[in-house]
């Protein structure tokens, strides 16, 4: 190091206090109660939370399916305003309009070179970042915790957001159209004049939706029980929606399809995509499925077929150049992401915006700070 540089920390010392909701433990419902957001570390920065979705995640950690990692602050499907940075030389200045990606990455490992931020070496999910008034350490979901006035974000998994698009349809590019869309094109690579199956409409099934529209896949069917669901799949270029029943299944196997999205996060559901896929199609499991979950393949059967059998965590998006493309894609009026929010809730609602998800009624449910 030469003499006399600068230390380029510039973060804040002092500690935040901000409305969080917090989830005590398994099964408890969120509550907002107030917490401590730490010091800014030198990659750290800091934004006050404009707009979070309630991603299917969410539920199923505060159901318990995930693990013990209570109290937490849920959250990760965020937008926000940049509030402080953690260095001078930070590629963001306070107020940015910015959303956050799931990566969380260092930008240096091999992972994070090879094209895979998600994967990165040294990412940590979820961190206890926050603190409780009492002392006690808080998880912060996904390393956000964006059901909060406020989060500690890696700068690196930032992307700034056009001034024209919307919080909460910037939000759900975090999460469900990252997943969704990138799924599409980074993973399974669509190709025009395809036959695609979605198993799962929620937020992130619809984005496939839109993925594969834009792909030019020529049939795009929906599975998915909830009648509402279907009628948005619909609504968003689905060529045919239809229930999650056995009848279904066995009509839609006797003339499967190129491509196959599990978006359910069941065994089950990984099962039958395998099954709708014709042989040398490709099959991708999305799901966030509970930690007991396995599935079965018929070991002879699956290798005669010459399947592709993918796997996507987050749609494999490298943020900085997935992201402005779904913005300008979305500006251009080619890709529908209004459709995607079908809610908005305010902060001190979240725990009924939680039951409303749970009916699956409608796709995203947007949490908005005022
Ligand atoms: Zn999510
Ligand atoms: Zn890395």
């Amino acid at each position: 190091m030469s003499e006399g540089r600068q230390d380029p920390h510039v973060g804040s010392i002092s500690i935040v206090r901000i409305l969080a909701a917090v989830v005590a433990g398994p099964g408890s419902a969120p509550e907002l109660t107030e917490v401590d957001l730490p010091p800014l570390g030198i990659d750290d920065v800091r934004i006050r939370v404009a707009a979070t979705g309630v991603c299917h995640t969410d539920i199923a950690w505060a159901a318990g399916e995930y693990g013990d990692q209570f109290p937490a602050v849920l959250g990760h499907e965020t937008a926000g305003v940049v509030e402080e940075v953690g260095r001078h030389d930070s590629p963001y200045a306070v107020g940015d309009r910015v959303v956050v990606a799931l990566t969380n990455h260092c930008g240096t490992c091999a992972n994070c070179e090879r094209g895979s931020p998600i994967l990165c070496d040294l990412r940590e999910d979820p961190v206890a970042r926050l603190t409780g008034l009492d002392g006690t350490p808080i998880w912060a979901a996904y390393a956000v915790g964006g059901f909060a006035e406020a989060a500690v974000v890696r700068a690196s998994s930032l992307v700034r957001i056009p001034g024209d698009v919307p919080f909460p349809v910037a939000a759900v590019v975090g999460c469900a159209v990252a997943c969704g869309v990138g799924s599409v094109w980074n993973i399974a690579q669509v190709c025009p004049g395809s036959t695609v199956v979605v198993l799962g409409a929620g937020a992130v099934g619809a984005a496939v939706v839109l993925g594969c529209v834009l792909a030019g896949a020529e049939r795009v069917v929906v599975v998915d029980p909830s009648g509402p669901r279907q009628q948005s799949a619909l609504a968003i270029g689905a060529t045919e929606a239809v229930d999650a029943t056995d009848e279904v299944a066995e009509r839609l196997s006797s003339e499967p399809f190129d491509y196959a999205f599990e978006c359910v996060g069941k065994a089950s559901a990984m099962e039958t995509a395998v099954r709708l896929t014709r042989r040398g199609g490709t099959v991708t499991l999305m799901g966030a499925a509970n930690r007991e979950e396995t599935f079965r393949l018929n070991a002879l059967e699956f290798v005669s077929s010459q399947r592709r059998l993918l796997a996507s965590l987050g749609g494999n998006v490298q943020p900085h150049v997935d992201f402005p493309r779904y913005f300008a894609l979305y500006r251009s009026g080619r890709l529908n992401l209004d459709a995607l929010v079908t809610a908005t809730a305010p902060l001190d609602g979240i725990a009924h915006a939680f039951v409303a998800n749970a009916r699956a009624t409608g796709l995203r449910t947007v949490v908005t700070m005022t």
